[in-house]
């Protein structure tokens, strides 16, 4: 087969060897704990499948929905918006569904970018914004995320050669491997820079709902100024434990939203109809089970955070997402240390180099696995340290 170029382009998937060996060592009978993928380990609320399962059984679901969105769904992410951030939305203009925000971002970069064009992203960061922009032909140009500037890229740092190129460019708070908040004025400086280069500015927002200690995460469009040169991905995926059903919105400027839409009117032919409307029940109901998911993962925090700390290992206790960002003990490197926990303790830990190179000296942990086997696996690592 001749394949495209493009294809050339994308780095090797960051799992790929990883689990691999983790299927190797499970053939062989080994109990691998994975504290690798970011996934959700309990279920959808029940009052969610319980009106999907309503949803799916009405025919007047079943056809092919308007790629716009149902007038339904627009509408309830705008009332979430409103009641969560204070933010209006033009439910008409400023809202569409997306099949996953991993869809949205991989996608928008073809809205955007012409050979030479560059795309902005976070090192380390979520690995679509680098791969997204490499498959539209564009360049992927990374901005360092380093712990002494509260994992926020410096912005005066990019050269001006990249400003003139730049379209584009994606952050991601609470953060995604970091487990950063913003800290301080980081929104206005970025809307500011966005107006200033001409550069649309993509937040994120994946992880706004799962935050620990009584701290509230800002949506993007909470900053003034931020619609004219931006938009933001809210997905479901972790808020409400729905990764697999594949649903997320784009809110924000509406220049940018109707380049979106046009692009995929020409991909997709939009989403289930049933999804739309269970996805306005989970976002406009009560919220309780979101209340229940951050104290399950805030406990698990605490386990992880605590007994790294027992065993020398200084880690930042996050305020929000469902990651533990490790720096690796002396001696080891991020490769090194995962490989040693794999080899040695049979648990999966991914390497922060595998995010983007200011990854190197760090390790993630998520916190998506049983309270048990989270403590299994950490006292496997404490013995062989
Ligand atoms: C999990 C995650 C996503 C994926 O969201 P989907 O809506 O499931 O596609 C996007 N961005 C970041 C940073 C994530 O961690």
């Amino acid at each position: 087969m001749r394949f495209s170029r493009r294809m050339d382009g994308l780095p090797p998937y960051l799992f790929a060897e990883i689990e691999h060996k983790v299927a190797e060592k499970r053939k062989q009978g080994v109990d691998v704990i994975s504290l690798g993928i970011g996934d959700p380990d309990t279920p959808t609320p029940a009052h969610i499948v319980e009106e999907m399962q309503r949803q799916v059984a009405d025919p007047s679901n079943h056809q092919y929905p308007n790629n716009r969105g149902l007038q339904e769904f627009r509408e309830g992410v705008a009332t979430f918006y409103k009641n969560r951030f204070g933010v209006d939305l033009d439910p008409e203009t400023e809202v569409m569904p997306l099949l996953g925000s991993k869809e949205g971002i991989a996608h928008i970069c073809l809205s955007f970018l012409d050979e030479g064009d560059v795309c902005l992203g976070a090192d380390p960061g979520y690995p679509v914004y680098a791969s997204g922009p490499i498959l539209a032909g564009g360049e992927a140009v990374t901005m360092p995320l380093l712990p002494e500037l509260n994992f926020q890229p410096d912005l005066g740092a990019i050269s001006a050669d990249v400003l003139s190129r730049a379209k584009m460019l994606f952050v991601n708070y609470p953060n995604n491997p970091t487990g950063a908040v913003i800290e301080d004025d980081f929104f206005s400086r970025l809307a500011e820079f966005g107006r200033e280069h001409e550069i649309a500015i993509i937040h994120d927002n994946a992880y706004s709902e799962i935050t620990y200690d009584g701290y509230t995460a800002p949506s993007f469009l909470e900053t003034p100024g931020s619609k004219e040169v931006g938009i933001e991905f809210y997905s479901l995926s972790k808020t409400y434990n729905m990764t697999g059903w594949r649903i997320g919105a784009a809110v924000g400027n509406a220049e940018i939203i109707e380049a979106l839409w046009r692009l995929k009117t020409n991909m997709d032919s939009g989403m289930f109809q049933a999804l739309q409307k269970t996805a306005v029940t989970a976002m406009t109901g009560s919220q309780q089970c979101v209340k229940d998911m951050c104290k399950l993962y805030q406990r698990r925090r605490d386990l992880v955070a605590g007994t790294l700390k027992e065993i020398g290992i200084d880690v930042n206790t996050p305020k929000g997402s469902i990651y533990i960002w490790v720096p690796v003990p002396e001696g080891y490197t991020s490769s090194s240390f995962a490989e040693m926990v794999l080899e040695k303790c049979a648990v999966v830990v991914p390497p922060g180099s595998g995010y983007g190179p200011s990854g190197e000296g760090f390790v993630r942990i998520s916190l998506t696995a049983p309270d048990e086997r989270i403590a299994e696996a950490l006292d496997r690592i404490k013995e062989n340290l």
